[in-house]
């Protein structure tokens, strides 16, 4: 029997999004409102803490930067795909938010002068990239977790594994989810829903990403009805740590380290001229498998061929005050030390550019439910991001939704019924069906091939006969999926549980990817075919579109808005 909890407004997701949005609403209504906050890990174990490098925002418009180049920068790094009036939002909203980061305390790295300092990054004309060290995110979380405690209007719930999304006649009607603690079923009621659930990173073996981003935001949604959007579009971060995947910022390449083949060659020069190593990631990490493919990287083991990352020019200072994690990092997982030695590196999967369809405010077209951060597709980073565009889209959107739900608050919206039926079903699917299957097939070993799959199928170069096989064996892999065993049949703490929670999750994630990819005939972005190597404005500038319908996925499109620049070739 599942305990009932009611709050006005549920923030599902606690990384930089949803604890932007908390104090929006919080500090906008105060007593007056009762926020329940969710999350299936500890608070500060969100996947946000890991951001590294900064936080674009244009500050210096006395030294030539600008909102117009800040938005130009992001919407040619797109590949043009990215809507227009979202951009120019985005480009007037986040200097704000730097901004409030700063008076809540955030300990920005400053300059001789004490102003805040700024780092170029990949495609920015301007260094714009704010940053902590190379420790950004985890420091932009306690600065909104320490300022969200002034105020005593929100309930935590960590370790709660949200498991269904229950949407009915267009209108949001609760959750469903496991207390990981206690074991028991959960509902919860609220008359508004944000979804910051982050991307779907872990879709890849090869990735930055925590263990814990398995877009199970984005697979709830699209059970419940709503579109994801551009989910082709996954970003590869040039300079993954090889063999673990471990970031390695792009701050390393803001601060002027070289990417070197095993010739000792910055073969940049050949492919981004003007803006070398600081050319958007979608070209660099394009670049990198070239030049790996033609025999000009390093073996690594199990395939993973690298090239060289060289920071030692920099200089033992500069590594340290800027780049100390890094420098740890290198030091502790891969036994080499930066200041002396170039550190092995190749793509790997990074970014969900692709999430939740929603309007410029974060709203999803169903009544009382918004969606920001990395899960929405609000389209501002179009067919690829540029770097330090995610975190201030955290802020900017968790900020705009925040707005919008105390809006939504005030104008006296009702608590919708919850539906008994679903959420017994749910209760049933989960413990009864799940828990005790007779199956034979160990999620791991199916966790473990999925990602394979899309490492093989879908990574930074991609062609139609690849993505067939992809779809054909992912298909033979959620046939599987049925008889799925869970050895540990108990409730507390239940992990075993949860992975299979979370890799049915990424199955459904998986076929929307794949057909998206398959179904875009061009190259666009971080979207590279190789049988479609040109862009196709005229067949493909527009938006994909995939709904759940019955068991079927359906794809649509829509176009693209364009209110300020025309689509041109992009050179760098
Ligand atoms: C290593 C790394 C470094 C990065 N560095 C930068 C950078 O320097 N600058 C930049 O702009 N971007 C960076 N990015 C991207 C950026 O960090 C993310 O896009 C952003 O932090 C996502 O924040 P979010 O609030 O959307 O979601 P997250 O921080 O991922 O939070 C998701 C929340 O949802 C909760 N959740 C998910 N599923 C469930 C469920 N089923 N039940 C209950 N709760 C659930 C989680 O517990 C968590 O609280 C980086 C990405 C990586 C991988």
């Amino acid at each position: 029997m599942a305990q009932h909890r009611t709050h006005d407004v549920l923030i599902l997701g606690t990384g930089l999004a949803g604890l932007r949005a908390a104090l929006e609403v919080g500090s906008q209504l105060g007593d007056s409102v009762d926020i329940g906050l969710v999350s299936k890990v500890q608070l500060m174990r969100a996947h946000s803490v890991c951001a590294e490098g900064g936080t674009g925002a244009v500050l210096r418009a006395e030294e030539g930067d600008n909102l117009d180049l800040h938005a130009w920068d992001t919407i040619k790094g797109s590949d043009f795909l990215a809507d227009q009036d979202v951009v120019y939002r985005f480009v007037e909203r986040s200097p704000r938010e730097i901004r409030l980061l700063e008076n809540w305390g955030m300990p920005w790295s400053r300059r001789d002068d004490g102003r805040i300092l700024q780092r170029p990054f990949g495609g920015h004309s301007f260094p714009r990239a704010t940053m902590a060290a190379d420790k950004t995110g985890f420091f932009e979380m306690q600065t909104l977790y320490d300022t969200l405690q002034k105020y005593r209007n929100h309930h935590r719930y960590d370790e709660l594994f949200v498991t269904r999304i229950i949407v009915e006649d267009g209108q949001f009607r609760g959750l469903t989810a496991i207390d990981m603690a206690s074991g028991e079923f959960v509902a919860l009621r609220g008359r508004a829903l944000l979804i910051a659930t982050g991307g779907a990173g872990t879709l890849y073996d090869f990735t930055t990403y925590s263990r814990t981003v398995s877009g199970d935001g984005l697979a709830m949604a699209l059970r419940a009805g709503l579109a994801l959007e551009d989910m082709e579009f996954v970003q590869f971060h040039p300079t993954g740590l090889v063999p673990s995947a471990i970031l390695i910022t792009e701050g390393c390449r803001g601060e002027g380290a070289y990417l070197l083949n095993k010739d000792g060659e910055r073969f940049m020069a050949d492919y981004a001229p003007k803006l070398l190593e600081l050319a958007p990631r979608d070209l660099i990490s394009r670049a990198m498998i070239t030049e790996i493919e033609a025999g000009r990287g390093f073996a690594g083991p199990e395939g993973l061929d690298y090239l060289h990352l060289d920071l030692a020019h920099l200089g033992a200072e500069r590594i340290q005050t800027r780049l100390p994690l890094i420098r740890e990092v290198a030091m502790k997982f891969v036994d080499v030390d930066p200041i002396l030695a170039p550190i092995p590196v190749r793509p790997a999967a990074h970014y969900s550019m692709g999430g939740i369809e929603c309007d410029i405010d974060g709203a999803t077209g169903v009544d009382g439910i918004w969606v920001a951060g990395e899960a929405a597709c609000v389209s501002l980073h179009g067919a690829n991001r540029l770097g330090t565009n995610s975190t201030a889209e955290c802020l900017v959107w968790g900020g705009i939704c925040g707005e919008q739900i105390a809006d939504y608050l005030r104008a006296g919206s009702t608590l919708p019924e919850l539906p008994d039926d679903c959420v017994r079903a749910e209760e049933a699917r989960v413990f009864d069906d799940l828990l005790n299957r007779d199956g034979d097939e160990n999620p791991y070993e199916l966790e473990h091939e999925l990602r394979h799959l899309m490492d093989a199928c879908m990574g930074v170069y991609r062609t139609g006969a690849a993505l067939r096989v992809g779809l054909a064996q992912l298909e033979t892999l959620r046939a599987r999926f049925d008889t799925v065993r869970v050895d540990d049949r108990s409730r507390i703490y239940n992990i075993n549980l949860i992975t299979v929670l979370e890799l049915e999750n990424l199955f459904d994630l998986a076929g929307v990817a794949l057909r998206s990819a398959l179904a875009r005939e061009e190259s666009r972005g971080a979207h590279a075919r190789r049988d479609f190597p040109a862009r196709d404005d005229a067949s493909w500038l527009r938006h994909t579109l995939v709904r759940k319908v019955g068991d079927e996925l359906q794809i649509g499109y829509k176009p693209v808005r364009i209110t300020h620049w025309h689509p041109a070739e992009r050179s760098y």
